[in-house]
């Protein structure tokens, strides 16, 4: 090996889900949005005067920070901005898990935690659903470096009653606490009203599921002023210019449409309680997903002679490897007439297999 190779920064990277290009598919494996983005969004991005991408974006964001605090009712001192939530997760891990000691996350869940840790070097510790997929509280009352989890959960989309996450942050008073609430709009309680109670604690949400704009790639944290602050001036030393200027202009239109926002998510909710009643009856189980996926196992047919199965049809769902998950599919929530597709298909399939 040459010598410059033993000081490469090594990671194993996140595997994003795959993004096919077909023509006609239906594409169910990475929780995006069926429906198009807000109107408004559609109107702002036809009028975009492309002379502007001569100037460098206004670095505060201030245009879409002020958008996203006013629809909660925040100061705008206690919201941050970034280039998914992703971008905003790995920015939260950089400013506070810095202790040395371990940081506490569900053994089951998103996988881009343990690839931020290590790429930071930042110890960590899973903590083990039960049987029922279901996070234990207990097992995060010890000493730790920071807690995260997603509410609801993902893969599995199982959501935590707002009380027992209260008592994960009552707990863990001396480290900050995030709550992942990327899927939180399709049927969840968000714990944000608890920011104004505990200090340590932020909230961080995506335009990508709940407001179809998961190609603009925009995120937002939310918590007291002084994290905010702190995560800013992580961020100022980073990378001054994170979100560009469409980003800007087309966030702001899409939060400002509550009522594009509450049609979309409640046929998004409803087409997955029509699908969970329909993976029921062909032997699928799965728990309650509060999300906009189901995380399905098959009592008969292994997971990934379905995925193939699925796969070959041009219908792409999502299937993990990894132990205890290896039997699942996680298969977003499309539109009806996609749903209704993937269920005929099924049907066809496993009376035959
Ligand atoms: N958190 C969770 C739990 C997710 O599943 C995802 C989607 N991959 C993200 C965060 C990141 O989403 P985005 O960067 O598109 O906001």
């Amino acid at each position: 090996m040459e010598n410059w190779e033993s000081y490469v920064r090594k990671v194993v990277p996140y595997v994003p889900g795959e993004q096919p290009q077909a023509e006609r598919m239906i594409k169910l494996n990475t929780n995006e949005n069926p429906y198009p983005p807000a109107p408004g969004v559609q109107r702002a991005l036809a009028g975009f005067n492309p002379d502007t991408l001569r100037l460098y974006p206004e670095p505060t964001c201030k245009v879409l920070v002020d958008a996203i605090a006013s629809y909660y009712g925040l100061g705008s001192d206690q919201v941050f901005v970034g280039v998914g939530s992703d971008d905003v997760l790995a920015m939260i891990f950089l400013t506070f898990f810095n202790s040395g000691k371990p940081v506490f996350f569900p053994d089951i869940t998103y996988s881009f935690y343990d690839v931020w840790a290590d790429m930071l070097r930042i110890p960590y510790e899973t903590k083990a659903l039960d049987d029922a997929f279901e996070i234990r509280v207990e097992d995060y009352y010890g000493e730790n470096g920071g807690v995260i989890f997603p509410n609801p959960n993902a893969p599995t989309g199982i959501l935590m009653p707002l009380d027992k996450i209260e008592d994960i942050i009552a707990h863990n008073r001396d480290v900050i606490v995030v709550v992942d609430e990327a899927y939180i709009d399709f049927g969840g309680v968000s714990a944000l009203p608890l920011i104004e109670k505990y200090d340590n604690l932020l909230i961080v949400q995506t335009f990508s599921k709940s407001r179809s704009m998961a190609g603009m790639r925009i995120g937002y944290a939310m918590g007291n002023a002084k994290l905010i602050r702190y995560i800013n001036d992580v961020k100022y030393s980073f990378n001054s210019y994170t979100m560009n200027r469409t980003a800007l202009a087309l966030g702001v239109e899409a939060i400002r449409d509550r009522a594009y926002f509450e049609e979309t998510r409640k046929k998004i909710i409803e087409t997955r309680e029509w699908t969970k009643k329909e993976l029921r009856a062909l032997g699928f189980t799965f728990g309650d997903s509060m999300s906009n996926f189901i995380f399905a196992s098959h009592e008969r047919v292994p997971a990934t002679e379905l995925f193939e199965a699925l796969r070959r049809e041009h219908i792409y769902v999502r299937h993990f490897t990894k132990e205890r998950i290896n039997n699942y599919l996680r298969i977003s929530i499309g539109t009806r007439e996609e749903m209704e597709t993937f269920i005929r298909f099924l049907k066809e399939y496993l009376k035959e297999a």
